[in-house]
């Protein structure tokens, strides 16, 4: 057992048994937790409401070395970001985050999780609704190149030969990035890449701002990393608030107002 004080960041959490919640944090520390905050639904909770959702703070922990729940002891909350949960798109777009963050999630990253998870979703809590699905979308690929499974984009992710910069290609997912023509021709699984998608892949993978178009634009870049995360973590299962966050946007102004 080992005590650790560490910048968190809560990124789900849900209630167990009669008092208690357990809660899942990225720590800069030791990668992303699961912890129970024992009496945290009592009226008088030691945790108050420091543990909601996208939440930062100082989390601290009782890590067990044999297990996958940890103790929570304290949560002193620094930063609440109630801005996410004042509009759907806004929250929306933080809950697929959230949701990338859990499943490609891993014990001692190094704080690279968390980093990158409270930078996107600071930037996504001031933007403007319309500017949210480009602000998200180039925050996931963010932290999707931080956990080191960025897509290749200038090299065939088949035969490794040099892709010219404005050809348009075929991106497969299961090879890992773009393909040659030759090696788009032999495996007809992937979707075709326009020359602007790939750059503004590249721009995103970068940390560099880049706008959509239009809204297919937007729901063809969605789908590409649904699709592409989907694949990487081959578990068959769907990511939910992935899917929630593509209707949201396929429809926010019915939504918003709903
Ligand atoms: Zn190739």
């Amino acid at each position: 057992m080992r005590l650790i004080e560490s910048d968190s960041l809560v990124l789900h959490s849900f209630d167990y048994r009669e008092t208690s919640r357990i809660v899942r944090i990225a720590t800069r520390e030791a990668g992303v937790l699961s912890v129970i905050a024992r009496g945290a639904r009592r009226p008088k909770s030691p945790f108050g409401s420091a543990i909601d959702l996208f939440t930062s703070g100082v989390a601290h922990v009782r890590v067990h070395p044999s297990r996958d729940l940890h103790v929570l002891t304290g949560f002193d909350a620094t930063r609440t970001r109630s801005e996410l949960a004042g509009s759907l798109a806004r929250f929306t777009a933080a809950s697929a985050i959230s949701e990338l963050c859990l499943r490609f999630a891993r014990e001692d990253d190094s704080g690279r999780v968390h980093d990158a998870a409270t930078a996107v979703l600071d930037v996504i809590g001031q933007a403007a609704p319309d500017e949210v699905p480009a602000i998200a979308l180039a925050g996931a690929w963010r932290v999707v190149a931080e956990l080191g499974f960025a897509p290749s984009l200038d090299q065939c992710a088949g035969c490794h030969a040099d892709l010219a910069p404005n050809d348009a290609l075929t991106f497969d997912h299961r090879a890992g990035g773009a393909l040659c023509e030759r090696c788009g021709r032999l495996g007809p699984r992937g979707r075709p890449l326009p020359a602007e998608a790939r750059e503004t892949l590249r721009c995103w993978l970068a940390g560099a701002e880049s706008a959509l178009a239009d809204s297919s634009t937007r729901r063809a870049h969605q789908r590409l990393l649904r699709e592409f995360l989907e694949e990487h973590l081959g578990d068959g299962r769907p990511l939910r608030a992935f899917v929630t966050w593509e209707g949201q946007a396929a429809s926010p102004a019915a939504v918003e107002h709903a």
